[in-house]
């Protein structure tokens, strides 16, 4: 019975079938690493079931030009009824899936090439495609076959070996293309070669070879076309920079070329190959759940798993990429595998050459550092502050921040290496962007008086600091803090002069703000502003904003402090008020609502704001 393909493999399919103008040629590299995948998920099987025989693996392609036929075969781990219904009815797989999800944001054909498209591929090229395949240790074998990409069938067949053959039909030559290529062994054999070389596994091909010394009639022979060599263990030196491109687009389901290729090699008590990726872009999916870390693993070149997280820190999980070990224990479960004491080395000493190649980068090539930074910039904030900051010394370096000098992204190490004469904190101040920040009434005087300010955008980064605590000696301080400490002798004097001068009125408003804030004090860190709010050590104002936004406050505040600007033309009106015996309840929560909403926190009651707003402006009119 005819089933009809799911409508969302149909679209899919529909492109692929209609794909002329792309690069049809990588249908070839799909099947054939689909083949790879089967021979290694058999391998695996075989080395705790000892009833499954790896032996002898191969691919292999047969060529029938009569009949435009061309037949990829593996003997891997096949698939029964139900898998050949899920893998290539649906296209939940993951390479397919991957592809769509990139279609719904990219022009397609100018990914289809770059990307691993999967199975459907094939339909780039063929008319008709059958798949007949047995699953190991079973008894039964299938087939599966469609035409035209209309819908598909699947029967019982018979086959002798455990595996897959799939067969393809190739559409016909048009004017706009041809396919009669693909029938073509040298031709097969340069996409043999150019794309899947480093394929593990024989591709053999029956070739005919024309006379020569030995042989003097024309002949068939079987040959081993790649070189079986993986990209990883090729010498560094033969390797072009697309090379690894290809490499990286083809696994790692991104069409941006990587940021940064790290390839090396360690020699000591667990050797290992590397070969990781920065990318440049960070997946949509990056900071979701749904986005998969880790490292693929090879011991000797065999495949013992994919997404392996314990062989990289959490604070690094953009990076791709693979290790292969020659030492390790190849029967280890996955539980294991986490604890073992190997795995535990080989992941500090990835982590140390992420954390070095990035500090590198951070020293010799600034511009893709910050790139790098505004992508994942985010993760490494993360990374220094989870777990208590356990990885932060890790990261510290690596952070970059930016600052009221020049407007540009700084590292605490810049920071630091040009404090004003008898600095002895960091400065920042939080806002929900840049711009933001800068309007705060805080940051004026401090920025007349030459000091440079971190500027904190990100949720996490007040945290961050309170975890870090301080950069070499250098204490992280809030801008925002009531203890900041900036004043001089002389501001010193004024404020208490004022304060004392003032008590009454300082009273009289703190009375009335009473249920609001802590305390109202004379300020001398405003400049063209009546009012602010600062908070004492601890919690601050910006984190109670985060934790609410997170729904994680539990009801807990920062200790708010009115400040006043003394020198403000408001603080004069309020003395005189004062004075004349006005009632001052209307100006104090209005001063207090403005610092509110000049720090960008809500105010309590917007309609009483905006009922004592309009009495005031009545008065005022009148
Ligand atoms: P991907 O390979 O990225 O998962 P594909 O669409 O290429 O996506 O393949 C879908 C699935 O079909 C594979 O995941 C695999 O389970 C199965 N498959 C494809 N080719 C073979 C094969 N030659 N042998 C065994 N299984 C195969």
């Amino acid at each position: 019975m005819k089933k009809e393909f799911k409508t969302e493999s149909k679209r899919l399919l529909d492109l692929m079938a209609n794909s002329i103008y792309t690069n049809t040629d990588i249908f070839l590299r799909e099947l054939i690493s689909n083949a790879s995948d089967a021979l290694d998920k058999k391998h695996y099987l075989s080395l705790t079931d000892t009833s499954i025989k790896a032996d002898n693996p191969y691919i292999r392609i047969d060529i029938d030009k009569d009949n435009r036929k061309l037949t990829i075969s593996d003997n891997g781990i096949g698939m029964n009824d139900e898998d050949l219904e899920e893998n290539l009815g649906t296209i939940a797989q993951s390479g397919s899936l991957k592809f769509k999800e990139q279609l719904e944001k990219a022009d397609s054909n100018s990914i289809i090439g770059q990307f691993g498209v999967g199975f459907y591929s094939a339909f780039m090229v063929a008319k008709k495609i059958e798949v007949l395949s047995k699953k190991v240790n079973e008894e039964n074998a299938y087939l599966w076959q469609a035409e035209n990409a209309e819908g598909y069938e699947i029967s019982k067949a018979e086959k002798e070996e455990e595996g897959t053959i799939i067969t393809l039909w190739l559409k016909d030559d048009s004017e706009e293309k041809k396919y009669s290529p693909y029938l073509d062994q040298d031709e097969i054999r340069l996409l043999i070669k150019k794309y899947s070389d480093y394929i593990r596994y024989p591709i053999q091909m029956e070739v005919e070879v024309i006379a020569d010394e030995e042989n003097k009639e024309p002949h068939k022979e079987l040959q081993t076309i790649n070189s079986m060599t993986p990209l990883w263990k090729k010498d560094r030196k033969d390797i072009k920079e697309e090379d690894y491109d290809d490499f990286y687009f083809h696994n790692y389901f991104d069409y941006n070329k990587p940021l940064k290729t790290i390839h090396y090699k360690v020699e000591g008590s667990t050797s290992y190959t590397a070969l990781l990726f920065i990318p440049s872009k960070a997946p949509y999916n990056y900071y979701t759940n749904d986005y998969r870390f880790g490292l693929t693993l090879y011991s000797r070149g065999v495949f013992i798993k994919d997404e392996a997280d314990e062989l990289i820190s959490d604070c690094f999980r953009f990076v791709r990429g693979l290790v292969d070990s020659d030492d390790l224990n190849l029967n280890i479960s996955r539980e294991i595998l986490q604890q073992d004491h190997q795995m535990q080395s080989l992941k500090k000493s990835i982590d140390k050459k992420v954390k070095s190649t990035l500090q590198t980068m951070l020293k010799e090539n600034r511009e893709d550092y910050e790139k790098f930074f505004k992508e994942f910039g985010l993760q490494l904030k993360y990374g220094a502050y989870e777990n208590y900051g356990q990885n932060k010394d890790m990261l510290v370096d690596l952070l970059l921040f930016k600052s009221s000098k020049e407007d540009k992204y700084v590292s605490f190490e810049e920071y630091i290496s040009r404090l004003k004469e008898g600095q002895n904190d960091i400065y920042y101040a939080c806002g929900e962007s840049v711009e933001k920040i800068k309007e705060l009434p805080q940051m004026e005087k401090i920025l007349d008086a030459g000091y440079e300010v971190l500027y904190l955008s990100d949720n996490v980064d007040e945290f961050l600091m309170n975890i870090l605590h301080d950069y070499k000696g250098k204490t992280f301080k809030s801008i925002n803090n009531a203890d900041l400490n900036l004043q001089s002798e002389e501001e010193k004097a004024k404020i208490e002069k004022e304060a004392s001068e003032n008590k009454d009125l300082l009273e009289t408003l703190k009375d009335c703000l009473k249920d609001e804030v802590k305390d109202v004090r004379i300020s001398t860190r405003l400049k063209s502003y009546p009012v602010c709010l600062v908070n004492n050590e601890g919690l601050s104002l910006d984190m109670e904003k985060v934790l609410k936004e997170m729904k994680q406050d539990a009801g807990v505040h920062a200790d708010r402090i009115l400040e006043i600007n003394p020198d403000h033309p408001l603080f004069a009106a309020l003395k005189k008020a004062h004075d004349d015996h006005k009632d001052l309840s209307d100006y104090a929560q209005l001063m207090y609502d403005q610092a509110l909403l000049i720090a960008g926190l809500e105010i309590k009651d917007p309609a009483q704001y905006s009922k004592r707003l309009s009495r005031i402006m009545i008065e005022a009119m009148q």
